[in-house]
């Protein structure tokens, strides 16, 4: 078995990864929360847990990746303070909250195909988990580390010896203390949406109980490895840490995986500052979902990555160049071993992509070996980053008669220099799913990918 090195946040350093189970891998990734369009900085953490899992099936492991929807009971302040997300998108839209979660589930699971992750084993929502979790708020109730307030239920960190281990900090640091809600209260004066009676009152589960009670029931705890963005570290993954050594005295998982922000134009991305940026955005000029993936693969996971309109006009250039070549070569023979260790040690080290994307730019210039050998080679590699390139290699661009039809139609219209013409033209192309550019040699096209 390929031997693979991960940053453990707990712990603070690089370790070889041991299974729990030889040959298999359990694996939660913190889903999303479905009240509004995820941003392409929720996009990074995906497609950095996807290249993970990617690298565990390619070094020939069986994973078992659960990634959960928070459809209820993440308030707008991480500190349970403020309104339920789902509350707050389903006032925005004039819908309620179980329409707006399925909304935006569906739309987050598109996206997702879009950017070629791999789907889930599976995908459990928190609405359909409420009995799991107030069975584990009993269970944490039963040990003593429990309170109640008028306003629900929590977990009284000060009685857990251990407790911000992850982060490393102190709880006497802690800004307004660490406590944080099991059960909350629906209000006495408004109907929730979502609410469900408890032993304690009518309610909804605090945010961070859903991800040990999901992680439990489909992975068993504990468990190998559970990702997330760097912000889940001092609040969220440090509490589903206390929660479920809490209930059933063990550490939920073994490592404990973050990447870094996305940042926009060098600063944070924020509604305010009208910066959280979709795939449709993204598209909109004219940069595909698999470029916006082939940005996030040139940089380290842990580190800040800088979204700016001309950086990832930059992936999708060479994203379209490597396309234009792989095209061209012959059918795909055998892989070449060497280069192929060559890519699984870059990667095998704490996902090191950028030096596995380097080397894939090696192989396409590599004039000495086959295309057909080339070819193999890329897809193996391609296993790792999931670029889709199945889908290219050895494959030239057919054009419908359709288009010939509206592309010669261009070429006249250019001959003419009828240049309103040639943009209609150009944009009916668009429409069956071509780009054409004027290059020197007259009119280039290219499958929009
Ligand atoms: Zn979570």
């Amino acid at each position: 078995m390929n031997t693979i090195h991960l940053f453990n946040t707990l712990g603070r350093q690089k370790q070889e990864f041991k299974p729990l189970k030889d040959g298999q891998v359990g694996m939660y990734v913190c889903g999303p929360t479905v009240y509004f369009r995820a941003s392409i900085g929720n996009f990074r953490a995906y497609v950095f847990a996807d290249v993970l899992r990617r690298l565990f099936e390619t070094s020939g492991y069986k994973v078992t990746h659960v990634m959960n929807i928070t459809d209820v009971g993440h308030l707008v302040g991480d500190g349970d303070e403020g309104e339920d997300k789902l509350e707050v998108g389903a006032r925005r839209e004039g819908k309620t909250a179980w329409e707006v979660a399925e909304e935006y589930t569906n739309l987050f699971l598109s996206d997702m195909k879009r950017m070629n992750l791999l789907t889930p084993t599976v995908t459990p929502k928190a609405t359909d988990h409420i009995a799991e979790q107030i069975a584990m708020i009993q269970e944490i109730e039963k040990n003593g580390l429990t309170y109640q307030t008028s306003d629900g239920v929590y977990f009284d960190t000060a009685k857990q010896a251990g407790y911000g281990r992850l982060s490393g900090q102190k709880l006497e640091d802690k800004e307004g203390g660490a406590d944080f809600a099991l059960w909350k209260f629906s209000p006495a004066d408004a109907t929730r949406h979502m609410e469900w009676e408890s032993p304690w009152g009518k309610g909804f589960p605090g945010w961070h109980i859903e991800c040990s009670a999901m992680s439990e029931k489909y992975l068993g705890l504990p468990f190998d490895v559970h990702t997330g963005g760097i912000d889940h570290i001092a609040v969220h993954h440090e509490n589903e840490i206390a929660q479920a050594e809490a209930a059933r005295g063990v550490l939920e998982a073994n490592y404990w995986l973050h990447n870094e922000f996305l940042l926009i134009d060098g600063g944070k991305m924020s509604k305010s500052l009208n910066n959280t940026y979709s795939l449709d955005d993204l598209a909109a000029k004219g940069i595909s979902a698999l470029a916006f993936r082939y940005l996030v693969l040139g940089a380290h996971y842990k580190s800040q990555l800088n979204f700016t309109w001309e950086a990832a006009q930059g992936a999708q250039n060479a994203l379209n160049k490597l396309v234009d070549a792989v095209r061209l070569w012959d059918k795909p023979t055998e892989a070449d071993q060497e280069l192929v260790a060559e890519f699984m040690k870059h990667v095998s080290n704490d996902l090191d992509t950028a030096d596995g994307l380097a080397l894939v730019w090696k192989v396409v210039g590599d004039e000495s070996l086959p295309t057909g050998v080339k070819a193999a080679t890329l897809l193996a590699f391609d296993d790792v980053l999931g670029l889709a390139l199945e889908d290219v290699v050895a494959r030239p661009l057919k054009i419908s008669a359709e288009a010939q039809v509206l592309l010669d139609d261009r070429e006249r219209a250019r001959q003419a220099k009828d240049f309103a013409r040639s943009d209609v033209l150009r944009d009916e192309i668009a429409k069956l799913g071509l780009l054409v550019e004027d290059t020197a040699e007259g009119q280039r096209v290219r499958e929009l990918r």
